[in-house]
């Protein structure tokens, strides 16, 4: 699979790189749309947050370590942190499609 920057996958939330995904619970900007893309989970996913909005918590669980991501502002949770070589930042934000509303 590669990956592609531009790539239109969520037709729901229209075709637009404009615009940004706040904290479904206190509004807060967390990743600008130019930053989605989509690796087939069926997860909204991002390679870059924006600015300090999201709070990193390492997680040990079932022997792995993971990293949670939180809301900075109401510390909800919104997904997980994975190494990702396709993208940019060789990292992925792999949200919770509720925990995040799009506004343009
Ligand atoms: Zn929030």
């Amino acid at each position: 699979m590669t990956f592609i920057r531009n790539q239109k996958v969520d037709k729901s939330q229209g075709e637009q790189q404009d615009g940004v995904y706040t904290c479904a619970e206190c509004g807060q900007v967390l990743f600008e749309a130019k930053y989605k893309f989509s690796v087939g989970s069926g997860f909204p996913s991002f390679w870059a947050q924006a600015g300090e909005s999201i709070v990193q918590n390492l997680l040990h669980t079932y022997g792995r370590t993971r990293t949670q991501l939180l809301c900075s502002k109401c510390k909800q949770h919104l997904g997980h942190l994975f190494a990702d070589e396709r993208t940019p930042s060789k990292v992925r934000y792999c949200i919770n499609a509720d925990a995040l509303k799009y506004k343009l």
